[in-house]
């Protein structure tokens, strides 16, 4: 019986493979194998009903030897310190692979969101910066949104994060609303990141994209934003699922009218002209590019070889385990790591920054090119160590950002 490894097992062994490949000393291995902080907080808060509900919360800070600590925070009933260990360890090879001057850090609250009231939410989101205020802010630890976030969360922290300072601070947390800062395009940014990486592989790869099927597992903030810019590009969205199950309709769909019959029914399923699928017939639907959008450990040794797509681009944090990384290679299946293909988020996060920093606000076609331009270039960073390596993709993004940050820690040395 073949077990999903834990997230952080993955990412360790991900990190030795590069590390060995980059002949890296085994002081730096150590050091970039252990985060330099991991805080757990245990969070009281009055619910709606008068009781007090108790929540686990947790901030992991990997590395910021490139820059302060990046990473979002996810709210889920079963997050542990282990996987929010990994997803920040992620987050540095990420930031550094996009060549933004960010370290990695994630967050989590062990909760699930759909059982508490706005409020609720709001006081817990609240809490949970005061535990942690003296650790975060715009040098030290930047929060942002992730699994059942999202911007209406990002405009608390950063009040609470504000009231404790005693001055806004609209630079201390990415991914808010516009209007009090946030930037244009960084809903978006992750999604529209994915499709700039499955653009450039299908250049690289000769697969032409007009009318190219594409298959989204997770139809949340990335799943449903990567459609839009499929289409966009010409792509047929086949089929799109949450955590109710899926539909598929071979001639494609409307991303923009799926979402609105969602929030009308509350599921995606029953959806005129589609059929019912389930999340785990999505993956292995025919397709031309498959993008799991939701969970880490979709794709195992047990489904791999189902799968029919051409390419994968990974828009989730971890969906494909290395059992299924191995079958993939063997198939050629072109496989657009996450690492890679999901930091169009980070990037703008990064713009949103650097605006709020300045006090100054990009439009869209701005921030827009400018995304494209960082994703491309480091597309083309990965490609040059792939061809270099003769490696797969993961490994060789893995080998460029790990690389660049432990030049980074090289070059600052130890003190003392
Ligand atoms: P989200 O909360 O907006 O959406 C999550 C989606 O996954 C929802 O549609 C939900 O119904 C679906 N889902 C949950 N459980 C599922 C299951 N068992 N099977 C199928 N679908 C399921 O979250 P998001 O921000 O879109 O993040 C999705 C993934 O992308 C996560 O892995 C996250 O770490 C990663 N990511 C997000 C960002 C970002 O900017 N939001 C950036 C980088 C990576």
């Amino acid at each position: 019986m073949s077990q999903k490894p834990s997230p952080l097992n993955v990412a360790l062994s991900q990190l030795k493979l590069a590390s060995d490949k980059l002949t890296l000393d085994d002081g730096l291995q150590k050091m970039l194998s252990h985060p330099k902080r991991s805080i757990t907080v245990s969070m009281d808060i009055h619910l709606g009903d008068g009781s007090v509900g108790v929540f686990n919360g947790i901030r992991v800070q990997h590395w910021d030897a490139r820059g302060p600590f990046k990473g979002g925070i996810r709210f889920y009933p079963d997050v542990s310190v282990g996987d929010v260990t990994a997803l920040a360890m992620l987050m540095t090879w990420k930031c550094a692979i996009a060549d933004i001057p960010f370290g990695g850090a994630k967050g989590g609250v062990c909760v699930d969101s759909k059982k508490l009231s706005k409020l609720e939410l709001e006081r817990l989101t609240r809490r949970y910066v005061s535990l942690m205020f003296e650790y975060l802010g715009p040098h030290r630890d930047i929060p942002a949104p992730d699994m059942y976030t999202d911007a209406q969360t990002m405009a608390w922290i950063m009040d609470t994060y504000s009231q404790l300072k005693g001055y806004r601070v609209p630079e201390s947390v990415t991914g808010k609303p516009v209007e009090i800062g946030g930037s244009w395009g960084r809903i978006e940014a992750t999604g529209r990141g994915v499709i700039h990486c499955v653009k450039q592989a299908a250049t690289n790869n000769g697969l032409k994209l007009g009318g190219a099927s594409v298959a989204i597992q997770g139809f949340g903030n990335v799943g449903y934003h990567a459609a839009v810019a499929a289409q966009e590009i010409g792509c047929k969205v086949v089929a799109v699922s949450d955590s109710t199950g899926g539909i598929y309709c071979p001639d494609g769909l409307n991303p923009q009218t799926v979402l609105a019959h969602k929030e009308q029914t509350g599921s995606i399923q029953n959806y005129q002209g589609c059929k019912n699928v389930t999340n785990q017939e999505l993956l292995e639907l025919q397709c031309d590019v498959l993008i799991p959008a939701a969970l880490e450990n979709q794709i195992t040794s047990q489904n791999a070889d189902k799968i029919k797509a051409k390419m994968v681009a990974e828009a989730a944090n971890g969906p494909t385990t290395p059992e299924a990384d191995r079958i993939f290679y063997e198939k050629e299946i072109c496989l657009i790591p996450d690492i890679l293909a999901n930091s169009g988020g980070v990037t703008v996060s990064y713009f949103e920054w650097v605006q709020n920093l300045t006090r100054e606000q990009w439009p869209l076609e701005v921030v827009n090119r400018k995304l494209e331009e960082k994703m491309t270039k480091a597309f083309n960073d990965v490609e040059a160590v792939v061809a270099r390596e003769e490696s797969d993709m993961r490994t060789g993004a893995l080998m460029l950002g790990v690389g660049r940050v432990a030049n980074a820690i090289k070059t600052l040395g130890l003190w003392p």
